[in-house]
C-alpha cells in the first residue's frame, strides 16, 4: 500500500511518496515558486531525478506535475496515481479542536480553515493543497491530516495558560499549542523501543534542534510541556527566530523604531536568533566556522543558545521531577556533536553522563550516554513524513 505525504506551503509543495509495505521512500521532491512561476524537483530512492520548470498558478497545478514526475518522467516509480491509497498532510495548526489524526471531512476542513487565524502562514496554504489534492485526484481519495499541535494537546492548564488577562484566552483563544508535535511522538516512541518499556513508564525530555527548536517534557506517555507557544516563534533562540523575550524589550524597540506588529513579526521571526546575534547566517554550520576563526559574535550567538538549551533541559527534568532519557533530533540535534557534548556536559547534576567515542557518531540512531550513566541519551533521527504516512494508513 503507498501512502502520498504533503507538507504545504504558501508557495511550496514538499512530497513523499511511501511503500507502507516495508516504510521505504519511492521518491520525494519539492515544487517551489508555485503562484509566481513553478518549478519541481523529483529524486527516487534508486537516484533518477527529474527536473523541469513548469507553470503553476495554483497548487493544483503543482499537485498534476508531481503525477506527471512519479508516472510519467523518466524518474516515474508508479504506472498511475489509482496505486496510491491516500493523502496524508502535515498541518502545523490544530487548534484545542484536534487531539489527534483524522479523515479530512468537509466539517474537518473548514476548522482547519478556521484556525487560520492562530497560523496565518500556514493553515490557508494546507486548505489550499487539500483543495488542489480534491480536484486533481477527486473526492474518492481518502486525505488524512496529522497536526504539529496534536500531541502537545495533553498539557495541562498551568503549562498551557499564559499569564496576561484571561479574556484574551477567551476571545480569541492566545495560549500555548507548541510545535514539532509529531517529530517529538515519533522520536519519544523510538525511545520506548530502544528502552524496552511502555512510554507510560519513562520520563523523556526530547529536544528537535534544527531551523526551528523546540524541547518536549514527556511523562506518563504524553507531553506535560513544550518550549514553543502560541507560535513556533516562543522558546529559544533558533536559526533566525528570537524564542522567548522580555515584551517590555519589544514594545521599547518598536516605540524607538515605529515599527508596526508585520515589522515586528518579521524582525523577530526572520532577522533574530543566530543570525541576528552572530551576522553570519542562520545555518550553525557557518556560524561555527566563524567562531573557530575567532569571530566574537559567532561565539556568543552559539553559547547563547547552548546555554538556552540546558536551561529548558534542567526546567523540564524539574517539572517532571527526573528524567529517564534525553533524545537529541532535528539537523542540528542529529549533526552536531559539539553542542550535544556541551549541552551533556552541563548535565552531569543529574547523573547524565556522554561517551564521546560514541556521541562522535552523525545522523545515526544511536545512545551516546556512558554505561553508568542514569540518564540515557540518544540520537535519533526525526521521520515526520513516515509518522504522518503512519497515521494515514491506520486512519483508512
Ligand atoms: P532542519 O531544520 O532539521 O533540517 O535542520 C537544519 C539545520 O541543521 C541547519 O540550518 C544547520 O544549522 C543544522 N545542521 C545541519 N548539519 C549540521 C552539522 N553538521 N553541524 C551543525 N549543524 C548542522
Amino acid at each position: 500500500m503507498k501512502i502520498f505525504v504533503v507538507n504545504a506551503g504558501s508557495s511550496s509543495l514538499k512530497y513523499q511518496l511511501i511503500d507502507m509495505d516495508n516504510e521505504q521512500v519511492l521518491c520525494k521532491g519539492l515544487c517551489e515558486r508555485i503562484g509566481v512561476s513553478g518549478a519541481i524537483s523529483h529524486k527516487t530512492s534508486d537516484g533518477r531525478k527529474y527536473e523541469a520548470e513548469t507553470a503553476m498558478p495554483t497548487h493544483s497545478e503543482a499537485f498534476e506535475a508531481v503525477v506527471y514526475a512519479m508516472t510519467q518522467s523518466d524518474a516515474k516509480v508508479i504506472e498511475s496515481f489509482d496505486e496510491v491509497s491516500a493523502i496524508g498532510h502535515r498541518i502545523v495548526q490544530g487548534g484545542s479542536i484536534f487531539k489527534g489524526s483524522c479523515i479530512i471531512t468537509p466539517q474537518a476542513l473548514q476548522d482547519i480553515d478556521e484556525l487560520g487565524a492562530l497560523a496565518p502562514l500556514h493553515n490557508p496554504a494546507h486548505v489550499l493543497a487539500i483543495k488542489a489534492c480534491i480536484k486533481t485526484f477527486g473526492e474518492e481519495k481518502p486525505q488524512v491530516a496529522v497536526f504539529d499541535t496534536s500531541f502537545h494537546q495533553t498539557m495541562p492548564s498551568k503549562a498551557y495558560m499564559f499569564p496576561i488577562p484571561y479574556k484574551y484566552y477567551e476571545q480569541y483563544k492566545v495560549r500555548k499549542y507548541g510545535a514539532h508535535g509529531t517529530s517529538h511522538r515519533f522520536v519519544s516512541d523510538r525511545v520506548a523501543a530502544l528502552e524496552g518499556k511502555d512510554k507510560k513508564d519513562l520520563k523523556i525530555i526530547t529536544c528537535h534542534l534544527g531551523n526551528g527548536c523546540s524541547i518536549t517534557a514527556i511523562k506518563d506517555g504524553v507531553c506535560v510541556d513544550t518550549s514553543m507557544g502560541f507560535t513556533p516563534l516562543d522558546g529559544f533562540m533558533m536559526g533566525t527566530r528570537t524564542g522567548t523575550l522580555d515584551p517590555s524589550a519589544i514594545t521599547f524597540i518598536a516605540e524607538k523604531e515605529n515599527l508596526s506588529p508585520a515589522d515586528l513579526n518579521r524582525i523577530f521571526n526572520k532577522e533574530s536568533g543566530v543570525l541576528g546575534v552572530s551576522g553570519i547566517s542562520n545555518d550553525n554550520r557557518d556560524v561555527a566556522a566563524a567562531a573557530a576563526e575567532g569571530n566574537e559574535r559567532a561565539a556568543l550567538a552559539l553559547e547563547m543558545q547552548r546555554y538556552q538549551i540546558i536551561k529548558f533541559i534542567g526546567s523540564y527534568a524539574a517539572a517532571m521531577n527526573g528524567v529517564d532519557a534525553i533524545v537529541f533530533t532535528g539537523g542540528i540535534g542529529e549533526n552536531d556533536a559539539t553542542l550535544r557534548k556541551v549541552v551533556c556536559d552541563s548535565l552531569t547534576y543529574l547523573g547524565a553522563y556522554i561517551d564521546d567515542n560514541k556521541n562522535a557518531i552523525r545522523g545515526e540512531e544511536v545512545k551516546i550516554s556512558t554505561d553508568d550513566s542514569k540518564v540515557n541519551l540518544y540520537i535519533i533521527p526525526t521521520n515526520e513524513e513516515l509518522a504522518i504516512a503512519r497515521d494515514t494508513l491506520a486512519l483508512i
